[in-house]
């Protein structure tokens, strides 16, 4: 087994990433994909050996159910107008068009949608968006949508509605892959039950290290794992460990008086809504333990001990989320995790799966190729 002489040496490096929210950061306010001060840009992939990356196309579920897929749509634009149109990246909808990308140096870049509610019940408007090339979906965000139950919202429909399981049978016929972050215990087990391909959690960590209802109990780690599906670890300190959790939302609840004052009269812009929602998860976050490197390689030790060693991955969350790990603060980062990884005991071919290879298979287990 080769052996590095020191990670930042590692020249070939290949992280491969299954969740960032950079489309959001890159609209609004408006920011360069070439330098920016947030997690994910042009000099910050290369520093990192970022070489692919999952794009989610999130919207707000307070936007729904009017204005999602028009958000949805603006995200698209804006990706083909700063990141695609000067090749920047490369948008890649097969493992081929990923293997090219690379090659010519450049960041393969996968879209996703984040939020079922995006398509608003329409199996046709999913087709629509497969045809712009988007080759996955999160059923839901924190939100219940119509037709599957959030994890993070009070039981609709008890998992997956008949809608439900149709939009679920579509996904896996059209080769997209469905992705269970933030659904529900409920529809997750639903959708085990409605299809037997393999499905993703793209961006959740352990429950049994962090328990909180947003990440993945031993049993779907291991049912998913079972069906040869992925896990991405989220790099989201309110999701490694219980104690920050517990601490953002103890500082978020102090604030409820004063968002509720900010808000009033103001209820039917859900764009400012969204907005204030997240300025105050930035202000709860000031104060809260620090997360660091070897508590993210623990939810990776503990996925792998759970589903074994091919079903994990990275889904850092990079752009979506309040606050970092100490040692991982942008994507320029990934080399400092895989020194740990290495300090941990991983092995090189252990640490490639990780980084890319496992993800990379799963896609190649799900996509359709046209
Ligand atoms: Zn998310």
């Amino acid at each position: 087994m080769k052996k590095y002489a020191s990670p930042s040496k590692w020249k070939d490096l290949f992280v491969f990433d299954a969740h960032c929210d950079t489309a959001c950061v890159l609209f609004d306010p408006p920011v360069s994909f070439v330098r920016n001060p947030a997690h994910l840009d042009l000099q910050k992939i290369r520093k990192g050996g970022l070489q692919a990356q999952i794009f989610a196309l999130w919207v707000d579920p307070l936007l729904a159910p009017q204005r999602a897929m028009k958000k949805a749509l603006l995200l698209l634009q804006n990706m083909e107008k700063k990141v695609f149109a000067p090749k920047h990246a490369i948008k890649v909808t097969s493992l081929a068009g990923m293997d090219a990308a690379v090659r010519q140096k450049k960041l393969a870049a996968w879209l996703f949608l984040e939020g079922g509610h995006i398509i608003e019940n329409s199996p046709e408007i999913l087709h629509i968006f497969y045809s712009l090339g988007v080759r996955g979906m999160t059923l839901t965000h924190s939100k219940n949508t119509d037709w599957a139950d959030s994890t993070t919202d009070t039981p609709r429909h008890q998992g997956l509605n008949a809608l439900g399981r149709r939009i679920v049978r579509q996904m896996a016929e059209m080769g997209m892959a469905i992705d269970v972050s933030h659904a529900s215990d409920k529809t997750i087990a639903h959708v085990l039950k409605t299809t037997a391909v393999p499905v993703m959690a793209s961006h959740s960590n352990s429950r049994e290290l962090c328990a909180i209802p947003r990440n993945l109990t031993d049993d779907f780690i291991r049912a998913i794992a079972k069906r040869r599906g992925f896990i991405g670890v989220n790099f989201c300190p309110a999701f490694v460990l219980r104690r920050v959790f517990d601490q953002i939302e103890a500082n978020f609840a102090r604030y409820a008086k004063e968002i509720k004052e900010r808000t009033r009269g103001k209820l039917d812009d859900p764009e400012f809504l969204s907005q204030i929602e997240w300025e105050y998860f930035l202000r709860s976050v000031a104060g809260t333990d620090p997360v660091g490197l070897d508590d993210i390689v623990d939810h990776i030790v503990h996925i792998a001990a759970i589903g074994g060693i091919d079903c994990v991955g990275l889904g850092s969350d990079f752009d979506g989320i309040p606050s970092t790990p100490t040692g991982l603060r942008n994507a320029a980062a990934f080399p400092a995790l895989v020194a740990a990884m290495q300090k941990r005991g991983f092995r090189e071919a252990e640490i490639r799966k990780v980084c890319a290879l496992n993800l990379r298979r799963f896609l190649g287990r799900v996509l359709v190729e046209k």
